[in-house]
């Protein structure tokens, strides 16, 4: 059989790389946890509807990029593209709405699209997700928004930008929707995306092209088209985000590729990425939970693509997540001196200490080399003629020093030296 291969558009995280994604994601995650967000996992597959509902009938997401299948019991299944509608779906469930609102949670896993690999965008990816449900207030808008940049500041990014506009609402944008429409009409534009006017017509403001750019100048924007109600949230919520020392750019033509938002919306881009710049996005989504069948109760997020903040942890240059694994390196020669070596490193790593020792008859210089690739600081080599003396020599591998330990003060003298 010929050899495998990962399917097309997904990639393994491996060591030492894995320590760096392991790292993006948990402080990402930390201001969530600080925040008193709850931690929720939800099924990767759900019922296709929850998807089809949930996220919209005319989005790519659900059109082109899903992953659906019949199962065997001829359910139609499908691994979730994003992780919001079926953490709805759960709060739906188990009316987690029946206790205090807001109900605030987060989590982080695989997210499945079926679309054409590039650098940054992937077929499977994972991504944070955070959600505050039930109630409807700007300040909770402001703080979701700054949990996210959290996340950001904490890795040290700076070259990111928070993108932020409002959507309007059930009432003031239908209205909007069809001034748009009218106005997308008059426009000299091909069939494909006439079609696209007709359907989803924010998407077109969306739209790269220089030759649609160019004549979307005068279109009008949901900005300017605003109720008094939504005006004041968003000014409200922008009142915050000056207070929590949150920057922002407003971008009026920002559209998300997810049917379900309504009001605040939001992007991060990273700078330093190219075409796929898209670090975090999320807003409010009020219809979301009626959509798919519970009460009629607001809710505000966002996803932040771990994959994509690693490369612009990458591209930013900054060092994280590469401190070293292993603290102390036992090598062991000689059979005898092998046993004391298995039973010193289970002891250590009981008390906490991160140590490792080879496995299979390397001799000195092949262990000595996998101490080295460890990243211990300190090396611990027991060899016979020491064994027969009673010592094994401690070598702190930063200085260079060596010292004769006593066996009987192995233990002890290793947790100091590594400061344990
Ligand atoms: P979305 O749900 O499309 O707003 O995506 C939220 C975040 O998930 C984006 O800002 C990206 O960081 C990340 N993301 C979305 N799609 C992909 C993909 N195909 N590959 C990698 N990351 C993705």
């Amino acid at each position: 059989m010929a050899g495998m291969t990962a399917p097309k558009g997904t990639f393994d995280i491996l060591p030492p790389d894995s320590a760096r994604f392991l790292a993006v994601r948990d402080t990402l995650t930390a201001p969530l946890r600080r925040a008193g967000y709850g931690y929720i996992e939800a099924p990767a597959f759900e019922a296709t509807e929850v998807f089809s509902r949930g996220v919209g009938e005319s989005t790519d997401v659900v059109t082109k990029e899903m992953y659906t299948f019949t199962d065997r019991g001829g359910r139609s299944l499908t691994l979730r593209p994003e992780l919001t509608a079926g953490l709805m779906r759960a709060f739906i469930e188990h009316r987690l709405y029946d206790g205090a609102l807001p109900v605030k949670l987060w989590s982080v896993g695989s997210a499945f699209r079926y679309e054409r690999p590039q650098a940054g965008r992937y077929r499977h990816f994972t991504q944070v997700d955070c959600e505050a449900l039930g109630v409807d207030d700007p300040a909770l808008d402001a703080e979701v928004v700054a949990l996210g940049v959290q996340g950001f500041r904490d890795l040290g990014l700076t070259d990111f930008e928070l993108l932020l506009t409002s959507l309007g609402d059930a009432t003031d944008r239908p209205a909007y929707r069809e001034k748009l429409v009218a106005h997308l009409a008059k426009l000299d534009l091909d069939e494909e995306t006439r079609q696209r006017a007709q359907i989803n017509p924010l998407r077109v403001l969306d739209d790269k092209r220089p030759e649609v750019q160019a004549q979307l100048d005068d279109a009008p924007l949901m900005v300017d088209h605003l109720s008094d109600s939504t005006r004041a949230h968003y000014d409200a919520v922008r009142q915050h985000l000056t207070d929590l020392g949150v920057r922002w750019t407003e971008a009026p033509r920002l559209v998300r590729g997810l049917d379900y938002y309504t009001k605040t919306t939001f992007e991060f881009v990273h700078h330093g990425l190219g075409a796929q710049s898209a670090i975090g996005g999320g807003g409010r989504y009020d219809g979301l939970s009626a959509a798919l069948g519970g009460p009629d109760l607001s809710g505000i997020g966002y996803a932040v693509g771990v994959d994509r903040t690693l490369l612009a942890v990458a591209a930013e240059g900054l060092d994280i997540g590469t401190t070293a694994a292993v603290q102390a390196f036992v090598v062991p020669l000689g059979a005898e001196a092998k046993r004391l070596a298995v039973r010193l490193v289970g002891q250590l790593r009981e008390a906490g200490v991160a140590a490792d020792t080879v496995y299979g008859d390397r001799g000195l210089k092949g262990a000595m080399k996998a101490a080295d690739r460890s990243g211990a600081s300190h090396v611990l080599v027991v060899g016979e003629r020491d064994l027969a003396e009673g010592v094994g020599q401690l070598k702190d591998l930063r200085t260079g020093e060596q010292t004769a330990v006593p066996v009987a003060d192995l233990f002890d003298t290793v947790r100091a030296a590594v400061g344990s």
